[in-house]
């Protein structure tokens, strides 16, 4: 909870002009209280009826002006405090999200998106709810009850005395309610985010769920996670209200030993009934206070859970960031090497195990072996989406550990797969890497990716926008959009996974033509899936089970038969254009 009250520290100021409000309406009301006595001891017990009510009339109207003060107070302590607590969300969830972006990409791969967005959504808010929460019930309630305490005290600090003993006896409760409900907590927010990551698993992959007629099975685990999340709730909600009628019946203890202490002494004489009317009235308006207080209590609880969460995503280091001194790398002029290149996924078995090669400038060297060999795995370790376990990549002789990150992916054009697009217009998606681009310089990049027919024919040509994950567009269409943004980044060195899905034969032709003019001139590491590629190879790399297993030209791999022969059969001869056998 302290590191939560950390990121109020900008907003001290402000959280202390609401301290000051809340304290200035507690007061108010306290004064209020003095004026019962007026009532009873100078109103009722006047011997003058004219002076009693001149008594009444001036009470009536104090009370008035008091509480239009307080709530003066209260409505700018309140808003205040609204404001203070939003604000502050707004730093939390900039931080959270700043720093999602700043994790390796390895966090990514193991996470699940919907975990991420409820921690953004859901355990930010129970933050926002937890600290507007205590800053006003504590300086509200807090402070009110100082106030009363006070007040009761000056009436008659020997009743005050022996009546106090009763705070000790709420203690107990209050820390076991406090543990149980926290534990709850975090289990509610825990099936939050189970709740939203099957929601959005099973919205991305609807077209799977579909084709699998899987509806009413994805229905019913989502029925489960809903079940999941009730109880958990139930069971944090349970334990709060059972909080609260505890703590009240401790708070009747207290009450019922002022009344029999206190009636005691008026009987006796020793108290006059107006002093008794004001404690009476003093030590009942503790009452909701007391209640206000063990309610922040539930309301802590639950942002420390919320907290502990955020404060997980916020501690999980970001592993690859900039050397102090980082040096800034330009195209490379003569190669890039990998020199004994080991690498195992967070501490499992060696994916990669001394792989050494080298790249010249504006060569294309092609990667290729079966499945799993580790292709995709080499090929982040370039632009550093992962760094080696041993060994070295090289950018020009420059260990790229030691170059900034931004001029080294700078210089790095990467086209995957799969494409994403964001759902922004055509002319954004092309220019996401270089937003200051002209609309010619997207359209010329769009015609050499052979994108620019087929954008002109969308209803508002660059301008027309791109659903979700573009799917208004055909998976060749996709690619040529994402070769596009790779030539108008105009990247010296390009890493390039070609798909393994087999396009329609024009769709093919127009997405090789886009690669080949993509490539010309680049330094280019292809995971290589066409036959075309590996044959305009410079030099081509088979990789088995992390190693090198062969390497060369593809007629000389060719002749020496192994692996790379064997796959050549399996992959790419059967995509030979026809007619060419
Ligand atoms: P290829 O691209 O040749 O198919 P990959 O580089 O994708 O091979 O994978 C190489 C090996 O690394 C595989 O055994 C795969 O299971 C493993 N692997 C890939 N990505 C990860 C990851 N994020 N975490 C752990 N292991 C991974």
């Amino acid at each position: 909870y302290f590191r939560m009250l950390d990121f109020a520290r900008p907003y001290a100021f402000k959280l202390l002009v609401v301290a000051v409000c809340f304290a200035l309406a507690g007061a108010l009301e306290v004064a209020s209280l003095g004026q019962v006595q007026q009532v009873l001891d100078h109103g009722f017990l006047n011997a003058d009826p004219v002076a009693a009510r001149g008594v009444l009339i001036h009470v009536a109207l104090t009370v008035v002006g008091i509480m239009a003060l307080k709530g003066f107070f209260s409505y700018f302590a309140d808003v205040l405090n609204n404001g203070v607590s939003n604000a502050l969300v707004v730093d939390v969830r900039g931080r959270v999200f700043d720093h999602y972006t700043r994790l390796p990409l390895s966090f990514h791969s193991h996470q699940r998106l919907g975990q991420m967005v409820s921690r953004l959504g859901y355990d930010a808010a129970y933050m926002q709810t937890g600290i507007s929460d205590v800053v006003g019930r504590v300086f509200g309630s807090g402070l009110r009850i100082v106030f009363l305490v006070a007040y009761i005290f000056y009436l008659n600090w020997h009743l005050a005395l022996q009546v106090i003993v009763i705070f000790p006896l709420a203690m107990g409760p209050l820390y076991f309610f406090g543990r149980k409900i926290r534990r709850y907590a975090s289990r509610d927010q825990e099936r939050m985010a189970d709740l939203s990551s099957l929601a959005q698993e099973v919205l991305a992959g609807i077209r799977v769920v579909a084709a699998f007629a899987r509806e009413d099975h994805e229905r019913a685990r989502f029925r489960v996670v809903l079940k999941n999340h009730y109880h958990a709730v139930m069971q944090k909600l349970r334990m709060a209200a059972l909080s609260s009628p505890v703590m009240e019946v401790i708070g009747a203890v207290g009450i019922a030993l002022m009344i029999y202490l206190a009636g005691s002494q008026v009987v006796d004489k020793a108290m006059t009934f107006g002093a008794f009317g004001s404690l009476m009235v003093a030590t009942f308006s503790l009452y909701p206070h007391f209640k206000s207080l063990n309610g922040v209590n539930v309301n802590i609880q639950n942002a420390i859970a919320a907290g502990t969460r955020v404060f997980e995503v916020l501690d999980t280091p970001v592993a690859i960031a900039d050397k102090p001194g980082a040096k800034t790398l330009k195209a490379p002029k003569r190669k890039l090497s990998f020199e004994h290149v080991t690498f195992a996924y967070g501490g499992g078995h060696a994916v990669l195990k001394d792989v050494s090669f080298e790249l010249k400038a504006g060569q294309r060297l092609a990667l290729v072996g079966p499945s799993g060999a580790g292709k995709s795995t080499l090929a982040d370790l370039l632009p550093r989406f992962q760094d080696v376990s041993a060994g070295s990549v090289r950018w020009d002789g420059t260990d790229v550990r030691d170059a900034s990150l931004e001029s080294l992916r700078g210089q790095i054009g990467v086209v995957t797969q799969e494409t994403f697009l964001f759902n922004d217009s055509i002319a954004a998606n092309i220019a996401y890497g270089r937003p200051d681009a002209s609309r010619a310089e997207v359209e010329e990049a769009a015609k050499a990716a052979n994108a620019h027919a087929f954008v002109m024919e969308q209803a508002q040509g660059y301008d027309t926008l791109i659903g979700e994950r573009g799917v208004r567009l055909s998976g060749g269409q996709r690619q040529r959009l994402a070769i596009a943004r790779a030539i108008l980044k105009n990247p010296p060195v390009l890493i390039l996974d070609e798909a393994t899905s087999a396009l329609d034969t024009q769709s093919e032709r127009l997405v090789q033509q886009a690669l080949e003019r993509l490539m010309r001139k680049r330094t280019t590491l292809v995971i290589a899936h066409r036959l075309s590629t590996v044959r305009h190879a410079d030099e081509i790399l088979v990789l088995d089970k992390g190693q090198v297993a062969q390497r060369g030209k593809h007629a000389e791999l060719l002749k020496q038969g192994g692996l790379y022969a064997r796959l050549y059969r399996m992959q790419f001869a059967d995509r030979k254009p026809r007619g060419k056998k």
